[in-house]
């Protein structure tokens, strides 16, 4: 690669690191997959995404090839192969047709309020801080601050709970809780009913998984990951950082590669850069696409 086409790094800038995997760290935090289970999912969801890709090439009637592909008429093995390479050309629709419910407690409501930025092809529950009157609400402490100096997590704690307290007062001198809440941190756990078609999931997954991702919601999918690879690991294959399926990164903040999983975009256009001016001079031309 040449300088022409690589930033040169700006002067002592040191590439920055991968956030450390926030799975080391217990949280406290769950992601049940609530439906369906490892049967439902091995009798019927490979066979109707297989019945929604097949039935685009084929002369038979969507129920007569679900009745084949449940039946074991169709190998497998072939269903897998189809839906893996409908999958990876794009054609996004025909995994719309299977959904996953997760149960997910214990969460940060600052890890809630990015989760529910996701609009296409999910739906959401979460309890209420209106309707439920808190007794003892539980926080979440970010592993920084937890091996922060001694007197800094001394007063992150205690303004954590300082605002517990004083909800608690809020709430005995007959304020209601949906204006006591005002106080609570973003810190302050929730839980939530999440059900994602396949698509969803995996675009969801591809955000969620990238090491730019926010350490919590990053553990959140690890776990919703682990869960799908217990009932199927051929879907639970498709859940990975978005570049694992571009084959390049194409994060900003990642312009130095600090993170190795993929080359940067930039990097990737460089190389085919060169490559086309050597071929050029050559006499030979790369195909333009
Ligand atoms: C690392 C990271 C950092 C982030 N930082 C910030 C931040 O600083 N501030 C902030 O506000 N947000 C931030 N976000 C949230 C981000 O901008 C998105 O809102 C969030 O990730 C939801 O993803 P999505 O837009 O792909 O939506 P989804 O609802 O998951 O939609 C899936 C896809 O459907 C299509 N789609 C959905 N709705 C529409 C529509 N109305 N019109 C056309 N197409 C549509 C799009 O192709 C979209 O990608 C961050 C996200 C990540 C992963």
């Amino acid at each position: 690669m040449t300088a022409e086409t690589t930033p040169a790094p700006a002067p002592g800038r040191e590439k920055t690191g991968i956030p450390r995997n926030p799975g080391r760290h217990e949280l406290g935090m769950k992601a049940t997959l609530l439906f369906p289970d490892r049967d439902i999912v091995e009798r019927f969801y490979v066979p109707l995404i297989y019945t929604a890709c097949r039935t685009c090439y084929s002369e038979l009637a969507p129920d007569e090839i679900f009745r084949r592909a449940v039946d074991g008429q169709i190998d497998p093995a072939k269903q897998r192969k189809l839906i893996q390479g409908v999958i990876e050309s794009g054609h996004g629709s025909t995994i719309e047709h299977i959904v996953f419910t997760f149960g997910i407690s214990g969460v940060s409501r600052t890890l809630s309020h990015q989760l529910v930025r996701h609009r296409a092809g999910v739906a959401f529950d979460q309890q209420s801080q209106r309707y439920v009157t808190f007794k003892g609400a539980s926080t979440m402490l970010p592993s920084t601050v937890a091996e922060a100096e001694p007197d800094l997590r001394e007063r992150y704690e205690q303004q954590i709970e300082g605002s517990m307290e004083l909800y608690g007062d809020l709430v005995a001198a007959g304020i209601p809780g949906e204006d006591a809440r005002f106080v609570f941190p973003n810190a302050t756990r929730t839980n939530l009913v999440m059900t994602t078609n396949l698509r969803a999931l995996i675009h969801m997954s591809g955000l969620r998984l990238c090491t730019m991702a926010q350490w919590e919601i990053r553990r959140l999918f690890q776990l919703i990951r682990h869960e799908i690879f217990e009932v199927s690991p051929f879907l639970g294959s498709f859940l990975a950082p978005k570049c694992v399926a571009l084959g390049y990164c194409d994060e900003m903040g990642n312009r130095d590669e600090h993170c190795p999983i993929r080359p940067h975009k930039d990097n990737v256009l460089g190389a085919w850069a060169d490559k086309a001016k050597a071929a050029r001079s050559a006499g030979r031309d790369l195909p333009v696409t």
